[in-house]
């Protein structure tokens, strides 16, 4: 695994060919160095101008991520992509935001222009992506139980509505926080149905045949209760779970047990990173060589 770098490694040159970075806080658990070096390396077998790009990752505090935007930007990286906590911040820092990315209020991939910073979000997409691979289903037209009022869950619901989603019911633990994400979704809905619901008690009229979407924190540790009762729930046509590692949450193991089909969140990692990687190189980007070297770091 490359080394975690800080400003301080920096400096004041220009990096020697196409360089790339992410930045985040803590950043050593990343895989992403891991996943764009192996498509760099398959594209620069046919391709040879990727040879000399090079993927970084440099651990950033919060608070001095505007200045290391700018220092990013004047050593002329091509590209950035953002982790936890910076996708927020970094919202408010770019020249500009591509129009798919502005309800999100959060940027996780941002590209190199002479005026400044232009932020992509690509979680929306590689969501959208990973559903349709690995359950079969496009997210336009689905009916969607989505879990969560965070951030990701904010990226998803979005994802969801702009894609026209059947109808769109999201469950999460504190009611504020699940009020506030439906008041900004509230514009964005038109005439899809969206309502809000405590997961401890779901409304008795929901539908049969919901794609359940994992967006909270609830599996990231052996001993979480899962987010939703599967057993209290109508039948869904799939489960996908944002989490990725571990690779089965209470949630999955729920799902496989009903023998419903489900997919934990690696597939969305590795296609927003594919797509982070489109938007810098204007090339096709080898998603296997990702998929693979994803799984050799997480020795999944
Ligand atoms: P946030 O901290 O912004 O939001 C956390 C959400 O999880 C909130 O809705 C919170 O509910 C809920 N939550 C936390 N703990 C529990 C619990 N024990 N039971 C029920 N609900 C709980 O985090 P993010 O939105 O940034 O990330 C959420 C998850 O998505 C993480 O696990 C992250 O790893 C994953 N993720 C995966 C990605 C991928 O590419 N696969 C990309 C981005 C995120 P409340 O409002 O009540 O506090």
């Amino acid at each position: 695994m490359d080394s975690v770098l800080t400003l301080h490694d920096l400096g004041g040159r220009p990096p020697s060919g196409t360089a790339l970075a992410v930045l985040g806080h803590p950043i050593k658990h990343s895989i992403s160095p891991a996943m764009h070096t192996a498509a760099l390396d398959e594209m620069a077998r046919t391709e040879p101008r990727f040879a000399d790009w090079t993927y970084r990752r440099f651990d950033v505090p919060p608070e001095d991520l505007p200045v290391a935007l700018s220092r990013f930007h004047a050593l002329g990286f091509r590209g950035l992509n953002l982790t936890v906590p910076h996708k927020v911040i970094a919202f408010d820092c770019v020249r500009s935001v591509d129009p798919a990315a502005r309800p999100i209020g959060a940027v996780n991939t941002l590209l190199w222009t002479p005026e400044g910073w232009h932020g992509h979000n690509t979680d929306g997409y590689g969501l959208a992506a990973a559903v349709r691979e690995k359950l079969g289903r496009p997210l336009a037209g689905a009916p969607v139980l989505l879990l969560g009022a965070g951030g990701a869950a904010r990226g998803a619901a979005v994802e969801c509505l702009q894609q026209r989603c059947a109808g769109l019911w999201i469950a999460n633990r504190s009611a504020d926080n699940l009020r506030r994400l439906l008041d900004l979704l509230a514009p964005l809905a038109g005439d899809v149905p969206l309502r809000g619901f405590d997961p401890l008690h779901p409304p008795a009229d929901l539908p049969e045949g919901l794609l359940v979407i994992n967006a909270t924190s609830a599996g990231l540790r052996a001993d979480d209760a899962p987010p939703l009762d599967l057993a209290h729930t109508p039948r869904p046509v799939g489960v996908y779970d944002m989490i990725y590692n571990p690779p089965q949450t209470p949630l999955l193991a729920a799902a496989a047990a009903r023998g419903i089909p489900h997919a934990n969140g690696l597939s969305m990692l590795v296609h927003q990173g594919a797509r982070a990687l489109e938007i810098w190189s204007g090339a096709t980007v080898p998603v296997h060589a990702m998929r693979s070297a994803a799984r050799r770091a997480l020795r999944l």
